[in-house]
């Protein structure tokens, strides 16, 4: 309910200002042709400098406003794009874990299979669960951010212990040799933060510094550090990297580097997004950057500092 009247909101909101734009452009575009028709009809000179000033005026706001309407249309038509490339994206990252289910399960029914063999199925499988299980999270939580549905469980939490549970969980999936994710960080760092929504972060930033390596050469570095008041954790990968031109574009919803390397790999778009408005909702912020395609990617999330471990 309220997050059908907030959408609701939205919409109205996103109409108002393109439709207030063109009404006043309209406006001040007819008001200047009937004045300007009236003055040359009467073959009055010009006299008043206020008259003047009005018209010039008028004509300013009537192109300001037919600039500010080009860019919504363009920023319009920018989001249309996004989300059919999501819609494409979702599409595969639901069909591709469930026609491996399917398999592993039709499978599973020949009788000749050594108990090995079912458990090699079975771990498969639920390999794809969680798979479509944290896909279908980072969905939910992206639709909760977005309508302002988020609350947090703010507590000082022990950032080794969650960065563990993350490196575990995102070496389970990827399945990729042992030490290809190695963790640096003081063991009673703390952040004064909500330990699902780190979670939630960390296993996104984790999971595409693997993700976006190299498959032989898996190298990802997960740090923490105290700055002040604030704790910085960084991962750090030597993947394919990200053009510096798109670096302030990567966090934006639905949005894919457009490569080919990025391509090739299963993606929606949305973690980021997601990881950036979780920082920002937890007094944090996010930070991605990047020396350019194939020099790595070092993600670097600030949150306040827990209060126990202080020194
Ligand atoms: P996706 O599901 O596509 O991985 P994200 O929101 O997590 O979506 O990331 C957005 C885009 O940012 C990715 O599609 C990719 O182009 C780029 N990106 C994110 N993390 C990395 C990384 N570690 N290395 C290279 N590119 C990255």
């Amino acid at each position: 309910m309220f997050g059908r009247r907030s959408k609701n909101h939205r919409q109205f909101a996103s109409v108002t200002l393109p439709i207030g734009l063109g009404v006043t452009a309209g406006g001040l575009t007819i008001a200047l042709l009937v004045g300007w028709t009236l003055i040359l009809a009467r073959n009055e000179p010009l006299q008043s400098t206020s008259l003047l000033v009005l018209g010039i005026v008028s004509y300013i706001v009537v192109i300001g406003a037919l600039a500010a309407l080009s860019w919504l249309v363009v920023r319009q038509m920018r989001e249309v794009s996004r989300q059919d490339s999501f819609i494409d994206s979702v599409t595969h990252e639901l069909k591709s874990p469930l026609a491996s289910i399917r398999l592993a399960l039709e499978t599973l029914e020949r009788p000749q299979l050594k108990p090995e063999q079912r458990e090699q199925l079975r771990v498969m499988m639920l390999g794809d669960v969680d798979r479509l299980s944290s896909f279908i999270d980072d969905v939910l939580e992206a639709s909760r951010i977005l309508h302002g549905r988020k609350s947090h469980l703010i507590q000082d939490v022990p950032i080794a212990v969650v960065a563990r549970e993350c490196m575990a969980a995102v070496a389970k999936r990827r399945t990729i040799p042992e030490g290809s994710v190695v963790m640096t960080m003081p063991e009673s760092l703390q952040a004064h933060t909500d330990p699902t929504a780190l979670s939630t972060m960390l296993r996104n930033l984790i999971d595409n510094a693997v993700k976006y390596s190299k498959p032989e050469a898996v190298h990802v570095a997960v740090n923490a550090e105290a700055y002040g008041a604030q704790v910085a954790i960084t991962v750090r990968d030597q993947g394919i990297g990200i053009p510096r031109s798109q670096l302030g574009r990567v966090s934006e919803r639905f949005f894919r580097v457009p490569s080919e390397a990025v391509r090739s790999r299963p993606g929606t778009g949305i973690g980021l997004f997601v990881v950036k408005a979780l920082a920002q909702s937890l007094g944090g912020r996010l930070v991605v950057d990047s020396e350019g395609e194939g020099f790595g990617t070092t993600v670097r999330v600030w949150l306040p500092r827990g209060d126990d471990e202080r020194q």
